[in-house]
């Protein structure tokens, strides 16, 4: 049998595993899989449950090991030896393969500043991460927490602190609204009311200064740009991601001009033996950031390696699509909202009472193919829009709201 090693062993890396036994039937490829973290592979997406009470059991996916199969949690791929073909662990174990698939995902940035080291600042990526906040935040005396980013994930964050554990959230976004990628000023305006009503302190359009520490050496709070200065507990990084591609280096791989391994639509890297899927590729230089896309690219890549390499349907032209997920917070968008001029139409929908919602088409210049949508207070004509992006609307846009 031939050798599939797979570095990482996150969403994709386990979509990966699953996708070739289904196909392979267990006969070709011998598995293995290295994952620095000390749990197996779990539901990334759902962490903020955990902070509202969920189990980690709870967000576990399962893989059953056999002897095709071989998972070696708590293990760190340190190096990629490709003349011998072999990966070399933290510990100096070497394993060969045949095939080599990079899942390694990737990491929250923590922003260069005075204080952001110290003991009450977190990250927020894994199980560990989620768990650290909550113990935090339970503990935490003065109950505050300033959140940096203003993004889906640091909305979510900020919700389930307050709601969950009591503690009064301070989101801090440097762009000048809310989710910028994903919305337009009007929905950004009308979604940071309805968080204000919540609870949730915002303070769009500034930045951290800097992170400050108290007598006792932890933090006591942040100064933003404008001088303000918001006291808290724990400050949390929610700002952005990187790709982990520091295993490029060991191998000669190319990198994309924004990191990640650069692969080909196949998810191929110049090393023919060598893929790379999920948030640590960058296909053609271009990186993603959301599972969608990730589970595209292994089932690609399983394909390639059980012959067969016919592709899965594309990717919806809906994606990148986002669904804020709060309770009784319907924020959604879907394909670029952004990709607005003379090329497109624009249609927006504005409802005051009974309760505040708003959406905006953008059509192509004829008017008649949905290209993308914002959507706030609309959660019926989601799913419905979602199915309709890149297609003529097949009734006028106003119906298909309701
Ligand atoms: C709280 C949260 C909420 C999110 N919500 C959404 C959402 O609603 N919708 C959405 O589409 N996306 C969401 N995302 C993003 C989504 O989780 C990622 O796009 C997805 O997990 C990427 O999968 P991956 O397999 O590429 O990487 P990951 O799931 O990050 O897995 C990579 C794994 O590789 C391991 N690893 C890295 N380097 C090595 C090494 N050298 N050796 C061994 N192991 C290594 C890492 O420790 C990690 O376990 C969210 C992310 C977070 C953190």
């Amino acid at each position: 049998m031939k050798r599939l090693l797979v570095i990482g062993y996150g969403m994709t890396a386990h979509r990966l595993v699953a996708e070739v036994r289904a196909r392979d039937g267990g006969d070709r490829w011998q598995i293995t899989v290295l994952g620095e973290e000390r749990h197996g592979a779990y539901n990334r997406i759902g962490l903020t449950d955990r902070l509202r009470g969920v189990e980690d059991a709870d967000l576990k996916l399962e893989t059953q090991e056999d002897q095709g199969l071989r998972i070696l949690t708590r293990t760190r791929a340190a190096e990629i030896d490709r003349p011998a073909r072999q990966v070399v662990t933290a510990e100096g174990e070497r394993l060969p393969y045949d095939a080599l698939v990079l899942a390694t995902g990737a990491v929250p940035a923590r922003p260069p500043l005075p204080g952001a080291e110290l003991r009450g600042c977190y990250v927020y990526r894994t199980l560990d991460d989620v768990n650290a906040i909550r113990r935090a935040a339970e503990t935490a005396p003065g109950k505050r927490a300033v959140i940096v980013g203003g993004g889906l994930l640091g909305l979510e964050t900020a919700e389930a602190l307050g709601r969950h554990l009591g503690v009064r959230p301070h989101v801090v976004e440097a762009a000048p609204h809310l989710m910028p990628a994903q919305l337009d000023p009007t929905a950004a305006e009308l979604l940071a009311a309805g968080l204000s009503r919540r609870g949730i302190d915002l303070h769009p359009g500034r930045a951290l200064q800097s992170i400050d520490a108290g007598r006792d050496g932890t933090v006591s709070g942040v100064t933003l740009t404008d001088e303000t200065r918001v006291r808290a507990d724990l400050v949390i990084f929610t700002a952005g991601t990187r790709p982990r591609d520091d295993l490029a280096a060991t191998a000669d791989l190319p990198r994309g001009e924004r990191g990640g391994y650069l692969v080909d639509e196949d998810c191929r890297t110049p090393d023919p033996a060598i893929w790379a899927i999920g948030d640590c590729a960058a296909i053609n230089g271009r990186r993603t950031g959301t599972v969608a896309p990730g589970y595209h690219m292994a089932t690609t890549v399983a394909g390639h390696l059980t012959d067969n390499p016919t592709p899965p349907p594309p990717l919806s032209p809906a994606e990148p699509s986002t669904v804020l997920k709060l309770p009784g917070v319907d924020v959604a968008s879907m394909g670029n909202p952004h990709a607005t001029g003379e090329a497109t139409v624009e249609l927006t929908y504005t409802h005051t009472a009974p309760a505040p919602r708003y959406a905006k088409l953008i059509l192509d210049p004829e008017a008649n193919t949905l290209q993308a949508a914002i959507l706030l207070g609309h959660p019926t004509a989601y799913p419905r829009l979602h199915a309709l992006i890149g297609q003529e609307l097949p009734a006028p846009a106003e119906q298909l709201l309701t």
